[in-house]
């Protein structure tokens, strides 16, 4: 790239980014944490021998809670070339991945792309999966046509207040609708019926503590506007992380209570899709293993 001004998100910095210039994200040219085949995806993300996932550093939001915040908000990683990151996408496919699960990148849509571009020009024919948190703008997205085909789209606040409250992000909503609705122009819903998913968009959202009002809203959002052949999933793995430790309203765990409340209410709306265990007091890692419970 010769030249780009960075306006991918919607809080269009303008950031000459190959120039040293940073923007609220704080992402320069890419940078990653890890890469590795991971089974603790959705069932369709994971298949057979799971989904080989590349952990982006930084990210267009700054959730007060954020599970990942160490990668996401202080930007652990190491700067790695397109050529690199190409190449670990056919390592990737190497020893079994189903799809390359590109985690947080929406910060680097102009290099990945060339980096797609490049791994499919020497072999790779694996799906490409975006991993996103939604905040993006619909042209950045458009970019994608031709290179992403399965869209995994967290839809995480409804209200602007709690977009507020929880992200410092009020626009959240506004622009995550919107981008949805893009990503299900580009690739459609999903193919619940096979196994391991090849196109297609799967919404996926964390059930909050105290913001179960903001679940409700999404489910009923997803539904009025898409019907209910897209699929959700409805995450309980929730667990208070970064700033969320010293606020009171999120500084706890998810009771099952909270938590089966929007799964049955999911349930009511006819989804499909999948849940995590229902159990969801016992620790974290457990939950998150024991996805695959069909809503
Ligand atoms: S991706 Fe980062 S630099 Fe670009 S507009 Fe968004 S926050 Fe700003």
């Amino acid at each position: 790239m010769k030249s780009f001004r960075c306006n991918l998100c919607p809080r269009n910095c303008n950031a000459d980014r190959l120039n040293g210039q940073l923007g609220y994200c704080r992402a320069g040219q890419p940078e990653i944490a890890s890469f590795c085949i991971h089974k603790g995806e959705e069932p369709s993300i994971s298949g057979e021998n799971g989904s080989g996932a590349i952990f982006f550093s930084h990210c267009t939001l700054s959730c007060k809670f954020c599970q990942n915040y160490p990668i996401s908000q202080y930007g652990i990683g190491k700067a790695i070339s397109i050529e690199r990151l190409s190449e670990i996408m056919l390592i990737l496919q190497k020893r079994g991945a189903g799809n390359i699960n590109l985690v947080t990148a929406d910060q680097y849509i102009p290099w990945i792309i060339h980096a797609v571009r490049s791994a499919r020009a020497d072999g790779l024919h694996i799906p490409i999966l975006f991993n996103t948190s939604s905040f993006l703008n619909v042209e950045a997205l458009e970019k994608l046509d031709g290179i992403v085909d399965i869209f995994l789209a967290d839809f995480k606040y409804f209200d602007e207040a709690a977009a507020a409250f929880l992200c410092n992000t009020f626009s959240y909503p506004t622009y995550a609708k919107k981008a949805i609705q893009k990503m299900y122009e580009l690739v459609g819903a999903v193919d619940t019926e096979s196994s391991a998913a090849t196109r297609g968009l799967i919404i996926r959202h964390l059930v909050i503590p105290g913001f179960i009002d903001q679940s409700y809203k999404i489910l009923d959002w997803i539904k009025k506007t898409f019907g209910s052949q897209v699929t959700v999933s409805v995450m309980g793995q929730y667990f208070p992380a970064y700033k969320a430790v010293e606020i009171s309203k999120i500084g706890r765990k998810l009771n099952r209570k909270e938590y089966m409340r929007v799964v049955q209410k999911a349930k009511r709306l006819q989804f499909s899709g999948w849940i995590q265990n229902e159990n969801c007091d016992i620790n974290r890692d457990e939950n998150f293993i024991n996805y695959g419970r069909e809503l």
